[in-house]
């Protein structure tokens, strides 16, 4: 038996959350059993979270969690073997299959990734989904040419989770960075994490009729979307590249094809729930090595499985501060 965080809907159709003493023979099937150690909270979580599922939960009872790390149990796959140390993210699992909100998961061995050397399973979990989406696209953009030295880099929602892993490991890279935040109070967080700039929010989420205005970012990474995408297309430099990540400001792209026709500027799609096993290798060791220890440090939240539900219902408001690191034991 071991504990779990799982989700039960009531007659009306909506689900809550319960901690419960469940069996490994309830967990789905796959040739590897992981001991979870450390959980996280990303954005997607919240929704799994919720009364609705965020149309991303297919079935209940269920088992939230997108992300998790730990100590291989039992393997019938050569890869792996009990004591190795993995990381889990992506895949649809805490959506569509059982998570990581638990102290045991059972997952296909294709899915997973070998901790890299100088990463512990806390510090994977500090990285998690957000973080690990941030080094992607950071990669994204050194490939269609940023370097350090040909301007500032703007990242948006730079207080939450994908935004204070990108600051972090932009400055790290040598890096002008500079951090779009709605919230003043965060920052001098923001410029322990390396960025030089704030940039409030106000000033890029509001439309604009002009479709170019001054060249001033070398690249973006844009946790945000919606209007202040739009706003920023106009903003780049000549031949520069946004990594397109989230929706946190909405879903739509008010914006015309004219920073495209006229500046060469690429939008660039960034996806980590399906990204190949080689390119998810690449990142967790660039994480390794690019990601100043110390400046995760700083983002970490600590929690307990208890604090889950109320922690997903933050985090769908905005109001998470950069990661959230649950050790499920
Ligand atoms: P967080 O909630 O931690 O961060 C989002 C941040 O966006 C907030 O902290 C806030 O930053 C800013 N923000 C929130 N609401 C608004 C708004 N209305 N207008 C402008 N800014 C806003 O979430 P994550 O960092 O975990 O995820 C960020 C986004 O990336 C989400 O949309 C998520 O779904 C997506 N995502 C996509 C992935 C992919 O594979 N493509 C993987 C992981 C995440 P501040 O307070 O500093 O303004």
């Amino acid at each position: 038996m071991f504990k779990a965080l799982v989700m039960e809907q009531n007659d009306e159709g909506l689900a809550s959350a319960e901690i419960k003493e469940i069996s490994e023979d309830a967990l789905p099937e796959g040739n590897v059993t992981v001991a979870v150690e450390y959980t996280t909270v990303n954005y997607k979580d919240g929704l799994c979270l919720s009364a609705k599922g965020g149309g991303l939960v297919r079935n209940y009872p269920h088992v939230p969690g997108i992300d998790y790390a730990g100590t291989v149990e039992a393997s019938d796959d050569d890869r792996y073997k009990p004591g190795d140390k993995v990381v889990l993210t992506g895949w649809r699992v805490g959506e569509a299959s059982w998570g990581g909100y638990a102290q045991k998961a059972r997952i296909s061995a294709d899915k997973l990734v070998p901790l890299p050397a100088g990463l512990d399973t806390r510090q994977a979990m500090a990285v998690g989904t957000a973080g690990f989406t941030a080094m992607l696209a950071v990669m994204a953009l050194e490939d269609h040419g940023l370097k350090p030295g040909n301007g500032p880099v703007l990242v948006t929602g730079a207080a939450g989770g994908v935004g204070s892993v990108a600051t972090a490991i932009l400055a790290n890279l040598g890096y002008e960075v500079a951090a779009v935040t709605g919230r003043p109070d965060q920052a001098d967080y923001l410029k322990s994490l390396g960025a030089t700039t704030i940039v409030p929010r106000e000033e890029l989420n509001e439309t604009t009729k002009r479709p170019l205005e001054k060249e001033t970012w070398a690249g973006c990474v844009d946790a945000v979307g919606g209007d202040m995408l739009a706003r920023v297309l106009g903003q780049m430099k000549y031949g520069a590249s946004i990594s397109a990540v989230g929706l946190a400001g909405g879903a739509g792209l008010p914006a015309t094809v004219i920073p495209f026709l006229l500046r060469g500027v690429n939008l660039l799609g960034i996806d980590s729930v399906m990204q190949p096993f080689e390119n998810r290798q690449r990142a967790w060791e660039r994480v390794a090595t690019d990601l100043p220890m110390d400046k995760l440090e700083a983002m970490i939240n600590p929690a307990k499985l208890e604090d889950l539900p109320a922690l997903g219902a933050d985090i769908l408001k905005g109001q998470v501060k950069g990661r959230v690191v649950v050790d499920v034991n």
